[in-house]
């Protein structure tokens, strides 16, 4: 075996390498309101036109707009007034000619009629007729039937994640399930003979076992579901019977520590047994994050993750959440909220890796500050109450106080 990372590879080859991973195919049929957040798994289309009839847009009346092409504000048009449309249901008859007819916003138009005039350009004659005192054109304040959507209307292609924003649209078309991308179910397994459960005393020696717990909360987030494993020792036959055992009910397997070359870093020789075709990367040029390993377990990504918490959560953000997006049926990579702002202070990067650099933002009349938190990659504490990541890219040598840069949120 290597001894080293000899050859690291680029994280976004890394990225392309992902599409070798055919998305998955279990798709769900779920009611709207639980759907939203995941990806559509079909094109959704309205199952009526929207608005199902035309619609008054405005508190007024209805009208045959030839009828009072020549009202003028010192000429009005006296229309008989032939009652009143009530929300929620159809009008009390067809218009009759040389009427009008009140209509509040959200009305039913009244058969005959073609436009509505806003209250603001009429005057009451005493409750049975009405002076229009500006003409209009014909469909005006209307919006007709299908006009918003025409029924059978495409409302969003698949692999789309549905947001909240998407809901209202979807229940107006009359759809009330969708058939969703089931969520990556995803394996997480941490190894490490220092390791303890979260929780319990820890002796001379020994660390808690965070990553486990923080990778699962991070692949919710990214909507998938974790299922965290017994965590192994840094015994190869031990970490290869879990890995095996975690892969055979999930979709994805994170392996956390022993990533490095270390003599008991089995995982690198745990990921090549998975195969075929096994290992396919190891080392990435990420820093923190260089010993992450990629492995192709007969169609199933299986990735060696750093131990230490900041590389892990780093790595995670770059290559694990893109992956994840891919597998859940998603047509492309979520969008991920960036801001720029100005560096507070000179950020050297590392040689030939894209370097993220945790960073909190502050605000003042000249715009966002980019305050680099220091610490090592082992410094759990680096991450706390940090708003986002700030990436200098491998080709570059570093960032200097005052230069732009742009910041992917956190939080
Ligand atoms: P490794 O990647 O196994 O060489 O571990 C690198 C460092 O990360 C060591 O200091 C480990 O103790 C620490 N570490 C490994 N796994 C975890 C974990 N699951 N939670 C917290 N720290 C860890
Ligand atoms: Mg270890």
């Amino acid at each position: 075996m290597a001894k080293g990372f000899m050859e690291l590879r680029p994280a976004a080859e890394v990225l392309e390498l992902f599409t070798r991973f055919t998305p998955l195919t279990r798709v769900e049929r779920l009611p709207l309101a639980e759907a939203v957040g995941r990806v559509t798994a079909e094109e959704l289309r309205a199952a009526e036109p929207v608005p199902a009839f035309a619609r008054s847009l405005m508190d007024g009346f209805a009208v045959r707009a030839r009828e009072v092409a020549a009202a003028r504000e010192t000429s009005p048009q006296v229309l008989e007034l032939a009652g009143e449309v009530r929300m929620g249901q159809p009008p009390p008859g067809p218009l009759p000619p040389g009427q009008a007819m009140a209509i509040p916003t959200g009305g039913m138009l009244p058969e005959g009629a073609d436009a509505v005039v806003m209250v603001e350009h009429t005057r009451p004659l005493g409750g049975s007729a009405v002076e229009i005192c500006r003409a209009v054109a014909s469909g005006e304040h209307v919006l007709q039937a299908g006009q918003d959507v025409p029924g059978g209307g495409l409302l969003m292609p698949a692999g789309h994640a549905l947001s909240p924003l998407d809901l209202g649209a979807l229940l107006t078309a009359g759809l009330t399930h969708a058939r969703v991308h089931a969520r990556p179910r995803v394996a997480v397994l941490s190894t490490g003979d220092e390791l303890v459960e979260p929780g319990a005393p820890v002796g001379p020696g020994q660390v808690r076992d965070t990553n486990a717990l923080t990778l699962a909360a991070q692949v919710r987030a990214w909507g998938g579901e974790p299922e965290v494993l017994p965590r192994s020792g840094d015994v190869y036959a031990e970490l290869l019977q879990a890995a095996q055992a975690g892969l055979a009910r999930a979709d994805v397997l994170l392996l956390s520590g022993g990533s490095s070359v270390g003599v008991r870093d089995h995982t690198a020789r745990v990921l090549a047994a998975l195969g075929p075709p096994g290992l396919l990367v190891s080392g990435v040029a990420l820093a923190p994050g260089k010993p992450t390993l990629v492995a192709d377990a007969g169609g199933r990504p299986a990735l060696g993750l750093p131990g230490h918490p900041v590389s892990s959560f780093v790595v995670f953000q770059v290559l694990v959440g893109p992956l994840l997006d891919r597998l859940g049926g998603r047509a492309r990579a979520r969008l991920r909220p960036r801001v720029r702002g100005r560096l507070t202070q000179n950020l050297p990067g590392a040689a030939g890796r894209d370097t993220y650099v945790r960073v909190r933002l502050a605000e003042d009349p000249e715009g966002v500050r980019v305050v680099p938190v220091r610490g090592d990659s082992a410094v759990y504490s680096s991450l706390l109450g940090c708003d986002g990541l700030a990436c200098i890219p491998a080709a570059r040598e570093g960032l200097a106080e005052g230069d732009e840069v742009e910041v992917e949120l956190l939080r």
